[in-house]
């Protein structure tokens, strides 16, 4: 039983590949010594059609380890740039991640690009070792699917394979595998790279190869088929248009995706143009984490002293970051007014979408009649006071909207009432319980105008997240060559709003040492 590739090479095209040479190196990834399965993502392997419940799974073992290819397989590692931490980086690149190839559509998933992270030095490797430990390997493998089933757009993770290979961090760790998957692993960074070097050419190739394949949003995606035609100055007002589309395009992804980061309480860590995807997804889990206390200003990477990543800082460093994507574009795009254009639609496209999110975690799925009438007028003040409220106190951020779920379903069922046990269980979250009862009565009497779905609730605000105390515990055990916690942690994240009983303890308060857990970039 296990995991089993395509053996045909026609299941592994890559249209990247079709970019070719400025675009990236060709090589395969370095072996690592008698590889194990830490983990397989079962539920994606049966989505690609690569779960069999018969025959051996070693050739895969094998493959997703770096140690072998397949036919049809065209390794490769791309060439990207960046600003880090707000300072031109120059050139950056795929250090240690290699893209195998990419696997034909299928109908739950589409075509996805198969990359191998920690498979061995490229290129771009600069001085490091090209490879990932176990430790952070286990983290951007659970953290992937968790955001998934949460419907943040995300790279997914397919497996983790290990080995008793040493890897020096701060320590000695050993070395894995992470096989990850996205429609594209395209970044912000790759269009920077070929505008620092004046590369128009390639900056063209780029934008009609990401609007063909990727953003289908795009009208004028399927344009480049006739560009190849035209007389040059409407080629140039074609790729003018079609590179605003793009940043337009790629603006409200992003726009989009950090309402869903601040939404679920999501801090990425190193939000650096060459970690921001093209397509709106999340990308490069390293220092990341999921709020524990709602503080709003806070900052999950050690190695951030200046609190530029912070969480309430996210929106804005992206909406900067897509402003270093226009300046890369504007050798297509020309005039800065049609860039500035599509960098607007930033704030309206952030704002609904967010708004929308916490309307449903309130529990409101439908904006109201108000809504519609006065704008925002009725929901935010709601939440204004809530989200105060909660940062005021440190209120823990997954446990107040489950136990909110479970009492607007209990006051709306068994148990109306200041004295219902969820109710109480909810209460018992503050300390200024008069500031949470004024709230709760404001909040109560908007259900006249609207009641809250409760049930709806309970699907949209998890039971179980991926808190940071959780990956550490499963990564002890997984040193120890304990898998299990990582199994089990997989299970529970894959379905968050399922009750889960028998993991009753994954969706506990976190313990007074997770708050001393460092998580820096070293990885
Ligand atoms: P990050 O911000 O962690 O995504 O990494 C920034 C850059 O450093 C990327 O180009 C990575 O490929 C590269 N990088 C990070 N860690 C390593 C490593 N251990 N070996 C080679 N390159 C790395
Ligand atoms: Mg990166």
């Amino acid at each position: 039983m296990g995991m089993q590739l395509p053996s045909s090479p026609l299941a592994w095209d890559n249209p990247f590949f079709q970019l070719g040479a400025p675009f990236f190196t060709e090589l395969k990834p370095t072996p690592l010594p008698s590889p194990y399965w830490v983990s397989v993502n079962q539920a994606l392997a049966k989505d690609l059609g690569w779960w069999q419940s018969e025959g051996t799974d070693d050739l895969a073992l094998q493959v997703l380890t770096g140690n072998a290819q397949l036919p049809g397989m065209q390794p490769l590692a791309s060439v990207y740039s960046g600003h880090q931490f707000g300072v031109w980086a120059g050139q950056l690149g795929d250090g240690r991640a290699i893209l195998l190839g990419a696997t034909a559509s299928n109908p739950v998933l589409g075509p996805q690009e198969v990359q191998l992270k920690g498979s061995g030095p490229t290129p771009y490797s600069r001085r490091a070792d090209g490879r990932a430990v176990l430790r952070s390997s286990i983290r951007e493998y659970l953290a992937s699917e968790a955001m998934h089933a949460l419907g943040v757009p995300t790279s997914r993770a397919l497996c983790i394979t290990g080995s008793d290979a040493p890897v020096w961090r701060e320590t000695l760790e050993t070395a894995a595998v992470v096989t990850r998957l996205a429609p594209s692993f395209l970044r912000f960074g790759h269009f920077e790279h070929f505008a620092a070097r004046g590369d128009v050419e390639s900056l063209h190739r780029l934008l009609r190869f990401a609007l063909s394949h990727y953003l289908p949003e795009c009208a004028s995606a399927s344009g480049h088929m006739t560009s190849l035609e035209m007389e040059a100055p409407t080629k140039t007002a074609l790729a003018a248009q079609q590179a605003t589309e793009l940043l337009q395009a790629v603006t409200q992804r992003t726009a989009r995706l950090m309402a869903h980061w601040q939404a679920i309480g999501f801090c990425h860590g190193v939000m650096n143009t060459d970690n921001m995807s093209l397509l709106g997804l999340t990308l490069d889990y390293g220092p990341f984490q999921f709020l524990d206390a709602f503080v709003p200003d806070h900052i999950c990477n050690h190695t951030d002293s200046q609190g530029r990543y912070a969480h309430d800082q996210q929106p804005r460093v992206a909406h900067w970051n897509l402003y270093r994507l226009a300046r890369a574009l504007m050798p297509l795009i020309q005039d800065p007014e049609h860039a500035q254009g599509a960098l607007e639609t930033f704030e309206p496209e952030f704002e609904a979408t967010y708004w929308r999110l916490m309307r449903a975690k309130l529990g409101w799925q439908q904006p109201r009649v108000e809504d519609t009438k006065e704008g925002h007028a009725v929901d935010p003040p709601i939440l204004q006071a809530l989200l105060d409220l909660m940062a005021t106190e440190g209120t823990d951020y997954p446990i107040f909207w489950r136990r909110l779920s479970g009492a607007v379903v209990e006051q709306q069922t068994a148990h109306p009432g200041l004295a219902s046990p969820r109710l109480t269980a909810l209460r018992d979250l503050f300390l200024d319980r008069p500031r949470f009862d004024a709230w709760w009565a404001q909040y109560q009497r908007l259900w006249s105008l609207a009641p809250p779905d409760g049930q709806a609730m309970l699907r949209t605000n998890p039971k179980f997240v991926l808190r940071n105390h959780l990956a550490e515990q499963a990564i002890q055990r997984a040193k120890n060559k304990d898998f299990s916690g990582v199994t089990e942690l997989l299970h529970v994240l894959q379905t968050p709003f399922d009750e889960h009983p028998e993991s009753e303890t994954l969706a506990d308060f976190p313990p007074e040492w997770a708050a001393s857990i460092e998580i820096s970039c070293s990885s």
